[in-house]
C-alpha cells in the first residue's frame, strides 16, 4: 500500500491541488493531511472542497483547534514576542477568512490517527506524540527523539508542525516529519515537501518528495488579501522571513535570515567601536561597513552574517612563524613555530572565494606575514579584490620586501588597490616595549613605522595594554604624533588570555562575536583563537571547508551559545 501524507496546507489551495495530483500520479492509494489548514496563506476556505472531494483524511493541528474554537491566538507555541507578533497577523486573517461551517468541520477532526496499514502500525500526529504543538526538530538531542518515539511505540510515527521535513530511525520506529505544503522548507526553493510511504507486509519506507506548484498564484492571492510582503517573500524565494526565533541553531543556520532586525543592538557602529574613531585610514574608512549590507534594506529580518554580530570581514593567516616571540602572543607564534604558510595559489583561490561568499574586507595576519616569501604577491591580489589590512610588527620592511611594498603602494595609487598596514607599539621607550616583545624590537618597530609613513602608507598602530605599559599610553601617542602619524591612527587593545598569555581578557565562543578566520589548519571562530594547538575550542572545520559552510557553522554555534543563557556575545576588539 502506498500512502501520501502532507502537513500544513496553511491556506495554500494551489499546493494542496498539486499534492493531490502528484500523489495520485505516484500511485498513492490513500491521502492524509496532518493539520494546520490555515496559518500563512490567504484563501483558507478554498481548501475545504479539495480536502473533501479527494477524500483526504485529516487530523487537526493546533491551528485548526484554535480556529474551530475561535481562540484569540493560534497556540503555535512560540516563545519570542516577535514570532508571536507575526503569528498573530496571520491568525487574525485566518480567523476572519474561515467560514464557520469549515471551522466547525475542523473542530470535529481527531487530533491524531492510529491505524495498522498493510501490517504496519502507523501513528499520525500533528506536533509530536507528546503535544499537539510540540516542535519535533531533526536537530533535537537523541534522548528527545527517543522520548517521542517511545511515547507512541508505533512502527511509523508521522508529524508536521515544525515545518521542516526529515526522517530517521529511532530504535524500531521510523519517524517522519512530512514537512508542510503551505510554505517552502527555508531552503531557497519554491517547491514544498510531502511524504510518500510504502507500507508492505509490516515494512515501511518513506520518501520526502519535492512538490512544484503554482507559487506565483499563491503569492498573488496573498498580496490581494493584503497580507504583508514579508510573508509573500517566503513563498517567492523559499526563505523563511518569520518564525525565526523558534528555529534551533542548526535549522536556523541553514536559512538565509537569522535575526529580527529589532534584536540588533541599536546604533551599533563597528567603526566607532574599534578604537580607531574618525581617523580610520581613508582607504579603509570608505569601505568600512558602518551599516552592514544586511541591515540596509527595510526587511524585518537580517542574516547574522553581515550584521554587527558577525562582521563580513575574513581573517587569513598567511603563515604562523614570526621573527619575534612575544610572551603574550595569542597564537603562540615564534621563530620556531611551524610555518603553516598558505601557498600563493591557495591564497588567491581563498580571496576569490571570499568575494563570492560576500566578505567585504580581508585582514591578513600571522605570525609575521612579511616572513611569507610571496607576501607582496599576496597583498597585490588581495588588495585588488577587497579592502585589505595587513598586520605586521613592521620590523622586516627592508630590502626586497620594502621595494615590493613600495611598488605596490605605487600600484595602489594607480589601480585603486585598497591596502592598510597595521602594526604594534607597546611603549614610548625600548624598556617598556621590549619587555614583552624582545630586545631590540622597539627600535626596529619605530623605524618601520617611520618607513611606512615615508612610503605614504601611514599605519594604524595598536598598543597591547599590560600593567607594565598603562602609564606609557600618552607618551606613545605623543611619540607617534612626533613621527608624523596622523591623529587617530593609534588605538589601545586589551591583552587576551590565549596562546602564550597566561593573563588577560578571557575570550570564547560565548563571549566574543565571531570573525571567521582561515589558516592552513582550517576555519576558526576568531583570529585570536586561530592556533589549533592552544585554542582547540575555536577550531570550526578542517582545511578545505568552503567559506559558505564556515559561515553556516559560525551561525549555528552563535545561536547555540546564545541560547545557552539567552544573551548575545559581546564584541571584543582584540586585534584592531
Ligand atoms: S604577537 Fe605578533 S609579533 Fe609577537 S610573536 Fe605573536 S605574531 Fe609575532
Amino acid at each position: 500500500m502506498r500512502i501520501a501524507v502532507c502537513g500544513g496546507p496553511y491556506g495554500n489551495p494551489y499546493a494542496l491541488r498539486s499534492f493531490v495530483d502528484d500523489a495520485r500520479a505516484r500511485g498513492a492509494e490513500r491521502l492524509f493531511c496532518l493539520g494546520d489548514l490555515g496559518g500563512f496563506g490567504a484563501d483558507v476556505d478554498a481548501l475545504w472542497p479539495i480536502l473533501t472531494d479527494n477524500g483526504i483524511e485529516c487530523v487537526a493541528g493546533n491551528y485548526d483547534v484554535a480556529i474551530a474554537r475561535g481562540d484569540a491566538d493560534c497556540g503555535c507555541g512560540y516563545r519570542d514576542p516577535k514570532d508571536n507578533e507575526y503569528a498573530q497577523i496571520v491568525y487574525d486573517h485566518t480567523l476572519a477568512a474561515t467560514g464557520r461551517d469549515f471551522a466547525a468541520w475542523m473542530g470535529r477532526l481527531p487530533t491524531e490517527h492510529r491505524e495498522t496499514i498493510a501490517g504496519v502500525d502507523v501513528h499520525m500526529v500533528h506536533g509530536s506524540t507528546l503535544a499537539l504543538n510540540d516542535f519535533w526538530w531533526e536537530s533535537l538531542p537523541e534522548e528527545e527523539h527517543r522520548l517521542r518515539a517511545e511515547a507512541s511505540g508505533a512502527d511509523v510515527v508521522l508529524c508536521t508542525h515544525s515545518g521542516l521535513p526529515w526522517q530517521r530511525r529511532i530504535g524500531d520506529t521510523l519517524a517522519v516529519n512530512v514537512g508542510v505544503i503551505g510554505k517552502p522548507a527555508n531552503d531557497g526553493r519554491q517547491e514544498v515537501r510531502y511524504a510518500v510511504l510504502d507500507l508492505i507486509d509490516g515494512h515501511a519506507a518513506a520518501e520526502l518528495v519535492p512538490l512544484a506548484y503554482d507559487w506565483q498564484a499563491q503569492a498573488r492571492s496573498m498580496r490581494a488579501a493584503g497580507l504583508p510582503d514579508v510573508f509573500v517573500e517566503t513563498i517567492e524565494t523559499g526563505w523563511w522571513t518569520t518564525c525565526l526565533e523558534v528555529l534551533p541553531p542548526r535549522e536556523r543556520s541553514r536559512g538565509r535570515y537569522h535575526l529580527y532586525r529589532s534584536t540588533l543592538p541599536s546604533g551599533f557602529r563597528p567603526a566607532d567601536d574599534d578604537g580607531w574613531g574618525d581617523a580610520t585610514p581613508r582607504a579603509v574608512q570608505d569601505d568600512r561597513q558602518v551599516v552592514p549590507p544586511a541591515v540596509e534594506d527595510d526587511r524585518p529580518v537580517v542574516p547574522l552574517f553581515g550584521s554587527p554580530y558577525f562582521p563580513s570581514r575574513l581573517w587569513i593567516y598567511t603563515n604562523f612563524h614570526c621573527n619575534l616571540a612575544c610572551d603574550y602572543c595569542a597564537v603562540a607564534s615564534s621563530p620556531g613555530a611551524a610555518a603553516r604558510s598558505l601557498s600563493v595559489g591557495a591564497f588567491r583561490a581563498l580571496v576569490d572565494e571570499a568575494v563570492t561568499a560576500g566578505f567585504s574586507e580581508l585582514y591578513l595576519t600571522g605570525g609575521e606575514p612579511f616572513l611569507h616569501p610571496d607576501i607582496v604577491r599576496l597583498l597585490d591580489h588581495a588588495s585588488a579584490r577587497l579592502p585589505t589590512v595587513v598586520m605586521t610588527n613592521a620590523m622586516l620592511l627592508r630590502g626586497r620586501r620594502a621595494a615590493g611594498l613600495a611598488e605596490l603602494v605605487g600600484l595602489a595609487g594607480l589601480a585603486g588597490r585598497r591596502l592598510t598596514v597595521q602594526t604594534s607599539l607597546d611603549g614610548a621607550t625600548a624598556a617598556t616595549h621590549d619587555r614583552h616583545r624582545g630586545t631590540g624590537s622597539w627600535k626596529r618597530a619605530v623605524d618601520g613605522i617611520g618607513h611606512l609613513i615615508d612610503l605614504g602608507l601611514p599605519p594604524r598602530v595598536a598598543l597591547t595594554e599590560t600593567p607594565e605599559n598603562t602609564h606609557d599610553i600618552p607618551a606613545v601617542a605623543a611619540l607617534l604624533a612626533e613621527l608624523g602619524l596622523p591623529a587617530g591612527h593609534f588605538a589601545v587593545r586589551p591583552l587576551l588570555r590565549r596562546g602564550f598569555s597566561a593573563t588577560g581578557v578571557e575570550i570564547g565562543e560565548d563571549s566574543t562575536i565571531p570573525e571567521l578566520t582561515v589558516t592552513a589548519d582550517g576555519l576558526h571562530w576568531h583570529p585570536a583563537g586561530a592556533d589549533r594547538a592552544t585554542s582547540p575550542d575555536m577550531h570550526l572545520a578542517p582545511a578545505g571547508t568552503p567559506l559558505v559552510l564556515g559561515r553556516q557553522l559560525v551561525t549555528e554555534r552563535f545561536f547555540a551559545a546564545r541560547l545557552t543563557d539567552g544573551s548575545l556575545p559581546r564584541p571584543v576588539h582584540c586585534a584592531m
